[in-house]
């Protein structure tokens, strides 16, 4: 992706652990990579459609002078995500923050935090088969596309199914949603957990009735499994609940490990199994 950079932008702070340092201040230096898509602006030769590096380096400036932060993680975690936030081209970022008056008490250059932050894209299941199951859909994804860290991209439309598992009464309704998020895949999951829990959700039988179920399918093409987070979601191409709304809302999207388009795995799937 195209970059936009800007070096050694040098901002008087007030950020350390020692009152000192909170007291008197010192300079700081910034250097920020931006990705971002620059061709059109670049063919058009029209700022509107890139990001105005000044503003950037303005913003950089007010958000570092109008708080005080002990640590120097804090201040980098906190300025990469009001960038992300402030300007919606960016869609990642490098932020390195260098200190190159730290108190330490031998010579150095300089020390610095760096990091790389950016807008995840993620595809989420949704699945309801108890109680009033439009609205507790309704409900969860209002509350995604208002969440600030949050952008709901695209809906599929709800689908009624059958059980799946043999261990559920109800019809479900189903389908999935795209979204960009700053979220991490764990951080993530909490919050698909907590709008279960709001819900009414009470985890008992696997597979069991829900009034509310929220997994993450894809996270961009991270692969990883823990022991509370699988990613790609391990079921996902056996779930021909899952795998249809994806094709409607990203049929040439595909799997980081099969590599196969949402409507190979969805094919792959009714040639299989009798539906
Ligand atoms: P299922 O969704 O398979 O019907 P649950 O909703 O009860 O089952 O999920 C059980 C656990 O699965 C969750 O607590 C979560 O920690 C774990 N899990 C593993 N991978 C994922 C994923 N990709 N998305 C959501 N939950 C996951
Ligand atoms: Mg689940």
């Amino acid at each position: 992706m195209d970059q936009i950079r800007i070096d050694n932008l040098e901002v008087y702070a007030h950020h350390g652990v020692y009152p000192e340092e909170n007291r008197k201040g010192q300079k700081f230096y910034v250097n920020a990579v931006l990705y971002t898509d620059t061709r059109k602006a670049g063919q058009q030769d029209d700022l509107e459609l890139s990001t105005n590096y000044g503003e950037v380096c303005l913003f950089i400036q007010d958000y570092m002078t109008e708080r005080v932060c002990k640590l120097l993680e804090t201040v980098a975690e906190g300025l990469a995500e009001a960038i992300l936030l402030q300007f919606p081209k960016i869609r990642k970022l490098d932020l390195e923050i260098r200190k190159p008056n730290a108190p330490i008490p031998l010579p150095f250059t300089s020390v610095s935090i760096k990091i790389t932050r950016g807008w995840h894209k993620v595809f989420i299941a949704f699945g309801s088969n108890m109680g009033d199951r439009d609205t507790y859909i309704a409900n969860a994804l209002q509350s995604i596309a208002e969440h600030p860290l949050c952008r709901t991209e695209k809906v599929s439309s709800v689908l009624r199914t059958t059980p799946y598992g043999g261990q559920a009464e109800g019809e479900f309704l189903n389908g999935v949603l795209q979204i960009r998020t700053l979220f991490t895949p764990e951080e993530l999951l909490e919050v698909l957990h907590e709008l279960e829990a709001e819900a009414g959700r009470q985890r008992t039988v696997h597979w069991g009735s829900r009034t509310l179920d929220l997994d993450i399918l894809f996270f961009d093409d991270l692969v990883m499994s823990t022991e509370i987070l699988t990613i790609p979601h391990v079921d996902m191409q056996n779930r021909d609940f899952v795998l249809r709304p994806l094709c409607e809302i990203a049929p040439y999207f595909r799997h980081p490990v099969t590599n196969q388009t949402m409507q190979q795995m969805l094919e792959n799937l009714t040639e299989h199994h009798v539906l």
